[in-house]
């Protein structure tokens, strides 16, 4: 057994699973979801093969170029209410 399939954070084991990245593409920030990825059973972190970051760096750079086309995000609006 190697390192690689244990938590670096916790030590415990992971699974196989998948994660939602957030990266930054220049001053935009484009979330990738489904990502195959090992994730820690115990505190969720989640570690990405190097195939994977590969694929993941070509898709970025398609998007970059202009040659993959996001889908509008929708982000949350929370107000904060301070009583006085
Ligand atoms: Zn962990």
């Amino acid at each position: 057994m190697t390192n690689s399939d244990m938590c670096a954070l916790c030590g415990s084991k992971l699974r196989e699973g998948s994660t939602d990245l957030v990266l930054k593409a220049g001053e935009e920030l484009v979330v990738i979801k489904k990502v195959p990825a090992l994730v820690c059973s115990c505190c969720g972190e989640a570690y990405i093969t190097p195939d994977v970051s590969e694929k993941i760096d070509e898709v970025m750079k398609e998007y970059r170029t202009g040659k993959l086309l996001a889908r509008p995000l929708v982000a949350g609006e929370i107000e904060l209410k301070m009583s006085a």
